[in-house]
């Protein structure tokens, strides 16, 4: 028995010893207590949420501290951030130009400019004068801006039908061409033709009111000449200079010969000038 205790003696005093021992951390009671000093940053992140981002790496990288701060963060006073403050502005646009989109004071604008809306020559909004190029009309040159055209004048008569080939017409007709229409700044352009006037039968659809040439010819007219004449006080560039043609029928309701047929046709003089807007 006297063994037993003798041992059980040195038992507590190695125990005794060894808690005595080195550890800077431990107190008199033996309870070992982490000291940690809470950072303010972990403290305002708490508080703070997720707002800020970088400090909350930071705490990622803090590790334990995290967790006692979070603990911390109950006790503190809360406190809010004050709103920020927007002033209210409604955006006021000018009006748009053809050069510039509609803009506020504030450099804000809106939509994009209207462009310049030129018609013979000049912007219909700002009166801006297009560059524009001057061609001088020549009998070789002609036929590079003027073309010939046959108009089929067939109308619905009043029953709805288009009736017999009396009742339509054909012309041939002298236009500017129409992609130069579109560029037309001015025009005073006088031009001759000569052409060949023919009689050739044709066929006729009174329900479309469209016809076909067969190709067979009567006879042959005498040559002919026409002057068409382009200024800007008539609307003949547009709607073209008649200088030949109609129809008057012979025979049955579907074939007749068309009396004027310009073939071969050439100018002989040519004068004037075409103003073109510049692309
Ligand atoms: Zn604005
Ligand atoms: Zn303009």
């Amino acid at each position: 028995m006297k063994k037993i205790i003798a041992v059980l003696l040195v038992i507590c005093m190695l125990f005794v010893l060894n808690a005595c021992g080195g550890d800077n951390e431990s107190t008199s009671t033996g309870e070992i207590t982490e000291v940690t000093t809470i950072p303010t940053d972990s403290t305002v992140n708490a508080t703070d949420g997720s707002e800020d981002n970088t400090q909350g790496i930071a705490e990622i990288t803090t590790g334990e501290e995290y967790t006692e701060s979070t603990e911390s963060a109950v006790t503190m006073p809360f406190t809010t951030t004050p709103p920020i403050i927007e002033t209210s502005h409604t955006h006021r646009y000018s009006a748009a130009t053809c050069t510039e989109p509609a803009k506020c004071s504030c450099g804000e604008t809106n939509g994009s400019a209207l462009g310049h809306n030129f018609v013979k020559g000049v912007c219909l909004n700002c009166n801006l004068k297009a560059k524009t190029q001057q061609i001088t009309i020549t009998t070789e040159n002609w036929e590079q801006y003027f073309e010939v055209k046959i108009i089929n004048n067939a109308k619905k008569n009043s029953f709805g039908d288009y009736g017999t080939p009396q009742d339509f017409s054909i012309a041939f007709k002298l236009f500017l061409k129409e992609k130069y229409i579109e560029k037309l700044a001015s025009i005073d352009v006088s031009i001759e033709l000569s052409y060949d006037d023919y009689v050739e039968s044709y066929t006729y659809d009174s329900s479309t009111g469209n016809y076909t040439l067969t190709g067979e010819q009567s006879y042959f007219a005498e040559k002919r000449t026409f002057i068409c004449n382009f200024t800007d006080n008539d609307n003949n560039y547009y709607d073209g200079c008649y200088f030949s043609g109609g129809c008057w029928g012979g025979g049955d309701e579907t074939t007749g010969y068309i009396t004027r047929y310009a073939k071969n046709i050439t100018s002989t003089r040519a004068t004037g000038t075409i103003t073109l807007m510049s692309d």
